[in-house]
C-alpha cells in the first residue's frame, strides 16, 4: 500500500489552477481563494454549486476544511465583514468554522475538460470545439539563436519545459541556419572569440510556441541549456486562438432529431420537469451549442457558426423573440440544471487527480443544493 499524502490548501489551489488556470477567467470574475489560509491542511472536500450557508454547515458536518464552489463568494471588494448580508453570514461561519472556500467559475467554464465540456458530453453533443475562443495572448513564439552544433541540447530544454505543443503534435520546432555576428566589450568571457573582436559565427535560429504559462519555465531552461554568456532570444506575443479552450461548445448530435425530441433528451439528461423552449417542435436539431448558466451572449457566434439549436439559461424575452426571428432553436433549461453538473463532474476529474498523486484527500459531492427559482 503506497502511503497518501497530507496536502494543504495550497496544494489543492495549484492543482485546481492547471485542471482551469485562473488566466482563462473573465476579468470581472473572482475566482481562486475566497477565504481560508493557504497552509491549513486538507483532508476533506465538498464540492457545491454554490458556497451558501447550507454549504458550511455541510461541511462542518462531515469535517470538510475546505469547499470548492462554482459561482465566487465574494463578486465584489467587501466595505465590512458583517453577518447582516448573505456573503458576511458565509464568510463568518466559515472563518469560525475554520472552512477555507475556493471557486472555480468562468475558468471552469472555458477550462478544457471543464463545465462546458461535460454539459455538452451530458448532452450528446460531440467533437465539440469552443463556440469562443478569445483568449489571444495566450501563445508565444520563443526565437533564440544558437551557436551551430548546440541546437539539439537548447531545443530539447525548451521543448522537455512543455513548449512546441500544436493540438494533437509535441516537439514542434523549426530552425534555419544562419550567420550570427557579434563583438564582446572587455570584461566579457565569450563562449566564441576574443572581448573586443567583431566576429561572425554559424548559428541556427531556433523557433517555437510556447503557451504564456510556461513562458518563465521555459526561458529560463532555454538559457541553462545555452552556452553564451548572454543569450539573443525574441519574445513574439501571438494572436492564435487556443483551440481547446473558451465559452461554450458547439458539436454535433449522433443523429439529428427533431426539436421535441431534443428537448426531451435535455429534460431527461438534466434530470428536468420543465424546460422553456423556442422554435418549432419539428424543426431538425442536428448541430447543438451550448453554454452552462447565462450564456445569451454567445447567440451570434452560435447562429453564425451554423448551430440548430443553442442549450442555455437566463434567456429574457426579446432574446427569445431574436432568435425565434432568426430560426434558431433556444432551450433554457435553467442556471442551476445547466451548472449544477459541476458538482459530480469536478467530484470526478478531482478524485483521479487525488488518486494519482496519492493526495489522502476525501471529496464529498453536496447532493442538497437545490434551484432557488421552481415552476409553480
Ligand atoms: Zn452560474
Amino acid at each position: 500500500m503506497v502511503k497518501q499524502k497530507a496536502v494543504c490548501l495550497a496544494d489543492i489551489i495549484g492543482l485546481l489552477n492547471r485542471l482551469c488556470p485562473p488566466d482563462l477567467a473573465e476579468e470581472w470574475d473572482n475566482v481562486g481563494l475566497q477565504v481560508g489560509d493557504l497552509s491549513a491542511k486538507i483532508g476533506k472536500i465538498l464540492v457545491c454549486l454554490d458556497a451558501e450557508e447550507i454549504a458550511i454547515e455541510e461541511a462542518r458536518r462531515h469535517g470538510a476544511q475546505l469547499i470548492i464552489s462554482h459561482h465566487p463568494l465574494i463578486f465584489k471588494p467587501l466595505k465590512r465583514l458583517s453577518p447582516t448580508d448573505m456573503t458576511g453570514r458565509v464568510l463568518f461561519q466559515a472563518i469560525k468554522e475554520d472552512i477555507a472556500v475556493v471557486s472555480a467559475h468562468t475558468n471552469l467554464d472555458r477550462a478544457a475538460d471543464g463545465l462546458n465540456d461535460w454539459l455538452a458530453e451530458r448532452l450528446g453533443v460531440k467533437d465539440c470545439l469552443p463556440l469562443e475562443s478569445p483568449v489571444e495572448g495566450h501563445y508565444y513564439k520563443l526565437i533564440v539563436y544558437v551557436p551551430l552544433g548546440h541546437e539539439n541540447q537548447v531545443r530539447d530544454a525548451v521543448l522537455a519545459a512543455g513548449a512546441g505543443h500544436i493540438g494533437a503534435y509535441d516537439y514542434c520546432s523549426f530552425s534555419t541556419r544562419g550567420t550570427g555576428t557579434f563583438r564582446g566589450s572587455s570584461g566579457t568571457q565569450p563562449f566564441i572569440g576574443t572581448p573586443g573582436d567583431i566576429e561572425a559565427t554559424e548559428e541556427v535560429r531556433l523557433e517555437t510556441i510556447v503557451p504564456a504559462p510556461l513562458l518563465n519555465k521555459a526561458v529560463s531552461r532555454m538559457l541553462k541549456a545555452h552556452p553564451y554568456e548572454e543569450v539573443a532570444y525574441d519574445l513574439i506575443p501571438l494572436a492564435n486562438e487556443r483551440p481547446d479552450v473558451g465559452l461554450g461548445r458547439i458539436g454535433y448530435l449522433d443523429k439529428t432529431v427533431s426539436l421535441q425530441s431534443f428537448a426531451e433528451q435535455v429534460k431527461a439528461a438534466l434530470q428536468l420537469s420543465s424546460l422553456h423552449l423556442v422554435g418549432d417542435l419539428a424543426q431538425k436539431i442536428g448541430k447543438v451549442a451550448v453554454c452552462g448558466g447565462t450564456g445569451m451572449s454567445l447567440f451570434a457566434s452560435a447562429a453564425r457558426r451554423g448551430a440548430d439549436c443553442l442549450v442555455t439559461a437566463d434567456i429574457k424575452f426579446h432574446e427569445a423573440q431574436r432568435a425565434r426571428s432568426e430560426g434558431v432553436a433556444l432551450i433554457d433549461a435553467g442556471h442551476f440544471a445547466t451548472e449544477q453538473i459541476m458538482v459530480a463532474e469536478l467530484s470526478r476529474r478531482l478524485k483521479k487527480e487525488f488518486y494519482e498523486r496519492q493526495f489522502d484527500v476525501e471529496i464529498i459531492e453536496m447532493t442538497t443544493e437545490n434551484n432557488p427559482l421552481v415552476v409553480f
